[in-house]
């Protein structure tokens, strides 16, 4: 279904980003990973799928390095059809002991890169009458928690501008959308369940039950694999008409 088409996606060596690429890679779609720690894994279980892989190393905080990557995108393998903004750091903190480095880290990991890639992916998107911009959002873009301020805010912000962008895309064949998990057991949660292990005095087990009975009432953690499942829906022709939506994958969390 995705034959012939590049598709980038980032904070793709863990979690959520790399479930998308593995899900998108057996669709036929070429991938363009991007994330720190283990890169050769990653790309050996993309490589296994039959499709070719690249990676670029740009740290999202970093403007300078995201255009970068977006060159190296275009050069190595034409244009990138498939944008995924994924990338993202969590850190839990009253907002009066919230250290301002980590609120910028946030704000500019989890809402501004989405505004450096897309910036320069667009063009191209729409010169080619066909594109899909997918923003790793969460059920913090909708709803909040306390001590998640800073993503909380950056959620939130990139809902909006996940709607914006759709809006002015809207005639063109790129459609712009966000997905939103609530907890999928990746690393990034599961200091969380750590911590709320640690916090109650109970096992890891418990906090895991504890951790989802507060907020996810299937109890259950949504997983990478059906979080890539969606990207591909959303990547189809049955989706082409799917416009700046805000879409949950949270067992119930913001039905609430
Ligand atoms: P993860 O920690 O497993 O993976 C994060 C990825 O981002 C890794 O590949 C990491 O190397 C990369 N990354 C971090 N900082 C980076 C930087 N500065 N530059 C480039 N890459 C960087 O996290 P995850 O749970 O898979 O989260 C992926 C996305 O999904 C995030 O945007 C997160 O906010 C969102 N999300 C996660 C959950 C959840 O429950 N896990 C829920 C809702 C939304």
């Amino acid at each position: 279904m995705l034959n012939g088409k590049v598709a980038l996606v980032t904070g793709s060596t863990s979690g959520i980003g790399l479930g998308i690429a593995l899900s998108l890679a057996r669709q036929g779609a070429t991938i363009v990973l991007n994330g720190f720690g283990d890169v050769e894994g990653p790309k050996a279980a993309v490589t296994a799928l039959g499709v070719k892989v690249g990676y670029h190393g740009a740290d999202m905080s970093k403007p300078a390095e995201i255009e970068a990557m977006m060159a190296y995108v275009t050069a190595e393998f034409g244009a990138c059809d498939i944008l995924v903004n994924n990338a993202g750091i969590q850190h839990v903190a009253a907002v009066e002991d919230f250290p301002p480095e980590r609120w910028d880290a946030i704000i500019a990991i989890n809402l501004s890169s989405a505004f450096h890639t897309t910036r320069l992916a667009l063009p191209g998107m729409k010169q080619r009458g066909w594109g899909r911009i997918l923003n790793l959002a969460s059920v913090h873009g909708l709803v909040a928690s306390a001590h998640k301020s800073a993503y909380v805010a950056a959620k939130h912000g990139l809902i909006g501008f996940t709607k914006a962008v759709a809006l002015e895309a809207a005639t063109s064949g790129v459609t712009v959308n966000a997905i939103c998990p609530g907890w999928v057991l990746t690393p990034l949660v599961q200091k969380q369940v750590d911590a709320r292990a640690a916090a109650d005095g109970v096992d890891m087990e418990e906090g895991k039950r504890r951790l989802l009975a507060e907020k996810q009432p299937s109890l259950r953690f949504t997983t990478p694999e059906q979080l890539g499942e969606l990207a591909v829906f959303l990547c189809s022709d049955a989706a082409s008409n799917v416009c700046g939506q805000a879409w949950s994958l949270d067992g119930g969390w913001t039905a609430q």
